[in-house]
């Protein structure tokens, strides 16, 4: 999976303003490229943010999957973000402290199993 430098720059950017605070959003893109962070209206940025997050439902056909970030150094899903990626899309990732590189991101399939995920201009 591919993602636009702008997408991941901004995913990165967010992530260190609202730290500790976690941030979440979805991603469009295709199924090669996501290609822009799309942060909904309602979504609650905080530190009991699962709910909404939870019932985070795709907006179009062309959301491909979600991003949030950890305020801690670890990117691997919890068992609430597993039971959440089945629910629907490609892909998801899972930002990690510092939030300052692609190498803080990790990125799931709907299975919860990492995939490649790489910048694009
Ligand atoms: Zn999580």
């Amino acid at each position: 999976m591919l993602i636009k430098k702008n997408a991941l720059e901004f995913i990165l950017g967010v992530s260190r303003e609202l730290y500790p605070r976690e941030f979440s959003c979805q991603l469009r893109g295709t199924d090669e490229v996501i290609e822009e962070a799309i942060v909904l209206p309602k979504t609650i940025y905080g530190e009991g943010f699962a709910s909404t997050y939870l019932n985070m439902k795709p907006i179009d056909s062309s959301i491909i999957g979600s991003a949030h970030s950890h305020p801690t150094a670890n990117n691997k899903p919890s068992a609430q973000d597993l039971r959440f990626f089945e629910s629907f899309g490609l892909v998801h990732l899972i930002i990690k402290y510092p939030h300052k590189t692609i190498r803080d991101i990790a990125a799931y399939n709907r299975n919860g199993e990492i995939m490649p995920v790489e910048s694009t201009p």
